[in-house]
């Protein structure tokens, strides 16, 4: 079985398509993206040379507004991943309810094995070769793994630059000092805990109860460890792509962040024991978060996963064999859509900051994020409940109907 990210994208439209009872027309439609853009990006190395990087951008759905989603970037990156993570995009803001479609994009660079001043060259190039296909009202690019605050300031000085004025809307999770928003670095993690929490407040179990591990201790899963910490949930088991550290009486999250500030990784930490990276997956605890790969809970995994809940920091973690796996154990899997749509949420409050030169309080932001997870989950909950679905083909039913919504409002043209 095809365990890549755009097999287990279509499969779960595919299945969300047979519950809503879509003919196979807007299957198709609903299944391919509205535009692609693949560039070539030269790049000059800091020792003279040259290397040919690839970059992609796709915009999946505009019907509900402008492409939104993050870029990307990983040597092992292609069109195909990008054409899934940008799927994933429409539903997650079509079930959060932000007026954006879904976009995503792709430069197949390791940013380990790049200086700072080559990831800046591959970033305004990249920049310049989709300049006609983004914009503030047409596709906005926010960090997503291997990118972050300072490589959205690249993209949005680059786009000023050319256009002869500051147009701070064109990407989201910029730095404050230059129109980012109070709450975004933490926006997504602040998300995955306010689902996790309800997710457990429903079957009567509180955070400060549980036993939780973490895959990815990065931009999400650092903070979500932190927030988790901070509520009484014990951390007992942490992973990153060099290794891992457990500690069953629960990890001091903060010493471990002071550790990877300084270190870079997480092993070497003092404060646990370390462990194979893939041991955090099947650890001992009630609550399992992977934030960091796709496909990293196949149905072998999931044979093995002792946690309860599933609750997805990463995009498409768990692929369709690992879901069947997971349900017939009984493990409740809150999907990625859901779980992880806190970043864009605060990307679509930073746009609308941005467009309107007026800056909000982060109170106001945590509020207002808040509200939105919390309307979001309910209604998962309460479409999952009625017609005995998982909480994924709930959450991707509610995203599709609201997309082809749109698209039988606004019609065919001509
Ligand atoms: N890359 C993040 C995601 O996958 C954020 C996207 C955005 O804020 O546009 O949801």
């Amino acid at each position: 079985m095809d365990t890549s990210a755009l097999a287990t994208a279509q499969a779960q439209l595919a299945a969300a398509v047979e519950i809503l009872g879509y003919d196979a027309g807007v299957h198709e439609m609903l299944a391919t993206p509205r535009r692609e853009m693949r560039v070539a990006v030269p790049l000059r190395r800091d020792d003279g040379s040259f290397e040919l990087l690839h970059g992609y951008r796709v915009q999946h759905n505009i019907s509900r507004g402008p492409g939104k989603g993050g870029l990307r970037y990983s040597a092992a990156v292609d069109m195909d991943e990008v054409r899934a993570l940008a799927m994933w995009m429409t539903w997650k803001c079509a079930l959060v309810d932000v007026p954006y479609g879904g976009a995503k994009g792709g430069v197949t660079i390791d940013p380990l094995t790049h200086s700072l001043g080559e990831l800046e060259r591959t970033t305004r190039r990249f920049t310049s070769e989709i300049m006609p296909m983004i914009g503030p009202e047409r596709d906005i690019m926010a960090p997503d793994v291997g990118t972050d605050e300072r490589t959205m300031g690249w993209i949005m000085d680059t786009f000023s630059v050319n256009a002869g004025y500051t147009i701070p809307a064109v990407t989201t999770g910029k730095p404050l000092a230059i129109g980012g928003s109070l709450g975004r670095a933490t926006a997504t993690s602040r998300g995955v805990v306010d689902v996790a929490d309800a997710a457990l407040t429903d079957a009567g179990v509180a955070l400060s109860e549980v036993k939780v591990a973490i895959q990815g201790f990065g931009k999400v899963g650092s903070h979500a460890a932190a927030m988790l910490h901070s509520m009484g949930a014990s951390v007992t088991a942490i992973s990153d792509q060099f290794g891992a550290v457990v500690n069953p009486d629960g990890l001091d999250i903060p010493a471990l962040m002071a550790h990877t500030a300084a270190t870079g990784k997480v092993v070497g930490f003092d404060g646990g024991d370390p462990v194979d990276h893939a041991a955090v997956l099947t650890a001992d605890v009630d609550v399992l978060i992977p934030a960091a790969v796709a496909g990293a809970i196949g149905a072998e995994v999931a044979s093995q996963v002792k946690a309860r809940w599933v609750v997805e920091g990463a995009n498409g973690p768990t692929t369709v064999e690992g879901d069947r796996v997971l349900a017939d154990r009984g493990v409740q899997v809150v999907p990625d859509v859901l779980a992880n749509a806190g970043g864009v949420v605060v990307s679509y409050f930073e746009w609308v900051q941005a467009n309107q030169a007026y800056w909000w309080t982060e109170a106001e932001i945590t509020e207002r994020l808040g509200q939105r997870m919390r309307t979001a989950y309910d209604a998962v909950a309460a479409r999952s409940r009625s017609e005995g679905l998982s909480m994924r083909d709930a959450a991707t039913v509610i995203g599709v109907g609201r997309v082809a919504q749109a698209h039988r409002i606004r019609g065919l043209y001509p």
